[in-house]
């Protein structure tokens, strides 16, 4: 299987490398929203969110608290946003799961809420119920 992330964690790939440790690391991504877009990535490869083990996620929002926090100081940016793709249809590109610590400045040109959705009559209730259904 020829994975990019896996690649990058083995060297046989480079990539600018922010931090490391036992479970993660964390590199720069490529292709940025804004100048500092960093990703979390699990040393172990699993596809997507879904089929990562509890503790590996653990290990994923800890170091991505360290790393946004020393971002959001180094880069003064304003705020960040953390970000999982799951699937194709999410715009996942690479199975092999990462999370994004995108950072944010005021007036940035970047945009997650576009387009939102208004719920009709009791539709709201009937999503609700559709999902809790399974929670129980
Ligand atoms: P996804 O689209 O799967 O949520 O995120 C994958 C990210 O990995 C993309 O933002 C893409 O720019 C980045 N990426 C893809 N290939 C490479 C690479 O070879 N090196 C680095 N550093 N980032 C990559
Ligand atoms: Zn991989």
């Amino acid at each position: 299987m020829d994975c990019i992330f896996c690649n990058i964690i083995n060297r046989t790939a480079h990539a600018e490398i922010l931090f490391e440790n036992d479970n993660v690391i964390s590199f720069l991504d490529t292709s940025p929203v804004n100048f500092g877009h960093a990703l979390v990535v699990t040393k172990k490869h699993y596809p997507d969110f879904l089929t990562v083990p509890g503790n590996e996620l653990n290990h994923v929002i800890q170091a991505a608290q360290v790393i946004s926090d020393v971002i959001s100081r180094k880069l003064k940016c304003h705020g960040f946003n953390l970000v999982v793709n799951n699937g194709a249809a999410a715009g996942q590109t690479v199975k092999h799961f990462h999370l994004h610590i995108i950072p944010r400045f005021d007036q940035d040109d970047f945009r997650f809420k576009l387009n939102l959705k208004k719920y009709s009559d009791d539709s709201m209730r009937e999503y609700a119920d559709k999902i809790r259904e399974e929670l129980k």
